[in-house]
């Protein structure tokens, strides 16, 4: 096994050269669950860390068939067409080994995967989105390193995974689709507060209409909400990812946006709080980890669950003895 082999110094020089094979190489390394491959994908994160940081994170989330994937190949190749590197990333808790994911999958994006200064990566695995998250986190920062300067990461507009996404990105982008008017109903309130943008997507032949109604709906429901501390007022486009219509529109709302917030330091700030998140999340997720995978913890929860039905104990006391052990 190649991956194996390699030194971490040799990782670390061909990634900041921008190997994609050894960029790929390091991310399966950090989304493997072997112990000795978590400690070598640590090492070459740490030496990645100080290149990383340099690109725009943009998190993009919408249901399925809304466009997603046409959208990123449309939005991917924009940039790309303008000289930046992008990466796609995903993240989608339901995936697991077998099944694979279907978010970012490659034969979704045709044309983005076979263009050299684009990068495209499937949802690690997991059965805890707080793992997927942690991983895709760390994916990030080898994508930065290795020299993409804009990071997607999309997710499905199902569940919490939005919620863990918004916390990782820079510009957070809902795909919506124009409905019967009743747009706004099926809509979590949430979603909504979070969005930078709303993008109402395939606004092409008859939908156009529909699409400029919708927008002026959800304009006014942005509109509700009290002014965010980044002093961005979240915008509302129409699009056509298959046509390719108002994709250079999102890119310069995105530059738009960067600009505000970088003038008032938001950015800054955003992902310094975004990081003390990190840590903490990285920490509870340490700390299970090693109560959990603890043999001792192993036979004994299992004992007490036991305990536990033939009312030998409480939920309290049973939880008490184990987290004293
Ligand atoms: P995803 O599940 O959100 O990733 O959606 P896809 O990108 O796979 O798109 C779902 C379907 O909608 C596909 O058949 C696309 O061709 C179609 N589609 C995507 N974008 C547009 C668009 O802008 N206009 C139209 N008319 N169809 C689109």
């Amino acid at each position: 096994n190649r991956a194996k082999r390699n030194s971490v110094d040799e990782y670390v020089t061909q990634i900041l050269q921008g190997n994609i094979t050894f960029l790929s190489r390091a991310i399966t390394l950090v989304e493997s669950t072997n112990v000795k491959h978590q400690k070598k994908a640590n090492e070459i994160l740490e030496r990645c860390l100080p290149y990383a940081n340099n690109s725009v994170r943009i998190g993009i989330t919408g249901v399925p068939g809304v466009g997603k994937s046409t959208f990123i190949e449309a939005f991917g190749k924009h940039l790309t067409s303008k000289g930046n590197k992008v990466a796609v990333l995903a993240v989608d808790p339901s995936s697991s080994v077998n099944k694979g994911s279907i978010l970012g999958d490659k034969t979704r994006m045709e044309q983005l995967v076979t263009d050299e200064n684009a990068f495209i990566r499937p949802s690690p695995s997991g059965t805890s989105l707080g793992g997927v998250a942690q991983k895709t986190r760390e994916s990030i920062i080898l994508c930065e390193a290795a020299g993409f300067n804009t990071i997607i990461i999309e997710t499905v507009g199902v569940g919490q995974s939005e919620t863990v996404v918004h916390s990782m990105v820079d510009f957070f982008l809902l795909l919506k689709l124009a409905g019967a008017g009743d747009e706004l109903q099926g809509i979590k309130r949430g979603i909504i507060e979070m969005a930078d943008a709303i993008v109402i997507n395939k606004a092409d032949g008859d939908n156009v209409k529909n699409a400029k109604i919708a927008k002026v709906e959800f304009n006014r429901a942005l509109h509700l909400y009290p002014l965010k501390n980044s002093k961005w007022q979240p915008k509302v486009l129409t699009a056509s990812a298959l046509q390719n219509l108002n994709i250079d529109k999102v890119d310069e709302m995105i530059a738009e946006y960067l600009q505000i917030t970088k003038s008032n330091n938001y950015f800054t700030e955003k992902r310094n709080e975004q990081n003390t998140f990190w840590l903490l999340s990285t920490i509870n997720q340490q700390l299970k980890d090693n109560f959990y995978n603890n043999p001792i913890i192993n036979s004994e929860l299992s004992k007490e669950i036991i305990n536990l039905k033939n009312g030998k104990t409480t939920p309290f006391n049973a939880a008490k003895r184990l987290l004293n052990l």
